[in-house]
């Protein structure tokens, strides 16, 4: 068996949007929510009025059980929300206040996930020439998907775990979350907490011999050297509810701190194939060289080799459906492995 790229599909990007968009604000999830309502609506320009009403609609009935809606201290146009809700504005006036306030953010970063754009667009921005966005034949493929309907309530199970997050005052990478296939749920438990994983340089720099595990560049595994190494997840820890055993030997590597954090690096994106294919050249030579890992690689991925590529490949494919982007460095070093 050989290593294959796979395709996200528009239901891919769909829920990268919803799971992995940035939140500082709740909007995204009132304009996706919005938009499953107006996927009725035979006109592919949706006007902003026309939008307003559902998208108001949503954050007002949201800011009623949950008033914290954005990181930042202050919008006028959830004090405005508040207003309708004490009784204060009518609906016009609740409906002309979110035209002028409401979405000055959320068009523009709707795509945007992992600070980057997706290479598929659900709408246009059409505000300026036809003051609407229009709607493109990917949202209305995706409203042909037979999971199509939930994702009305995984849109509304995610805003409701970033609002416990807000609520809580925590980081959101310590929130559990999981996605439920079955029920097709989100859902949160704050029993599990990120395991502490800096104790392994000494083990994997015996394979790395004091090379970035992406780039060659020199690390070092010594504390308090500048060039420290950083013990870093190769599939992304952000997956860690759901893939398998995120913090398992087998998905973790040195890397410098440029690939692991500086400008250009890996963040939350998914190696290449290229880089997956050596993850599995060097889980191999740790379960053929018989070091102390050998035992937990084999637990962790698989008793023979065809059966620990077919389990790379499986969690790759999973990361890069859900993740959508890729990334390898620039060759830094000699290349020792
Ligand atoms: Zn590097």
């Amino acid at each position: 068996m050989e290593f294959y790229e796979v395709e996200p599909t528009l239901d891919n990007y769909w829920r990268a949007i919803i799971l992995f968009g940035r939140n500082v604000a709740s909007y995204k999830f009132a304009l996706a929510k919005s938009l499953y309502e107006l996927n009725s609506v035979p006109n592919d320009l949706v006007k902003m009025e026309q939008l307003a009403e559902p998208f108001s609609r949503h954050l007002c009935e949201h800011l009623q059980h949950s008033p914290k809606q954005i990181t930042s201290k202050s919008s006028s146009f959830l004090s405005a929300c508040s207003d309708y809700n004490q009784g204060s504005l009518n609906k016009d006036q609740m409906i002309d206040q979110t035209v002028k306030l409401g979405f000055n953010n959320v068009i523009d970063a709707f795509h945007v996930v992992n600070n980057n754009e997706i290479a598929q667009r659900f709408f246009i921005d059409e505000r300026k020439t036809n003051g609407g966005i229009r709607i493109t034949d990917n949202f209305f493929k995706l409203a042909e998907h037979e999971q199509f309907d939930s994702f009305n309530n995984e849109t509304e199970a995610r805003w409701r775990l970033v609002e416990q997050g807000w609520k809580l005052g925590v980081s959101r990478s310590l929130i559990r979350v999981e996605y439920d296939r079955t029920l097709e749920t989100l859902f949160t438990s704050d029993k599990k907490r990120r395991v502490d994983i800096t104790s392994c340089r000494d083990s994997f720099n015996g394979y790395q011999k004091g090379r970035c595990f992406y780039c060659y560049s020199p690390i070092s595994i010594l504390s308090g050297d500048d060039n420290l190494a950083d013990v870093d997840h190769f599939l992304p820890w952000t997956l860690c509810e759901q893939l398998p055993n995120v913090n398992g030997v087998w998905n973790l590597v040195l890397a410098c701190k440029e690939c692991n954090r500086g400008e250009g690096g890996k963040f939350a994106k998914v190696p290449t194939l290229l880089l997956l294919k050596r993850l599995h050249k060097r889980n191999e030579y740790f379960i053929n060289s018989h070091l102390p890992l050998r035992e937990t690689l084999i637990q962790q991925t698989g008793k023979d080799e065809p059966k620990r590529k077919y389990f790379l490949q499986n969690v790759y494919n999973r990361a890069k459906t859900l993740l959508i982007h890729q990334w390898e460095p620039e060759i830094k070093g000699i290349i020792t492995f």
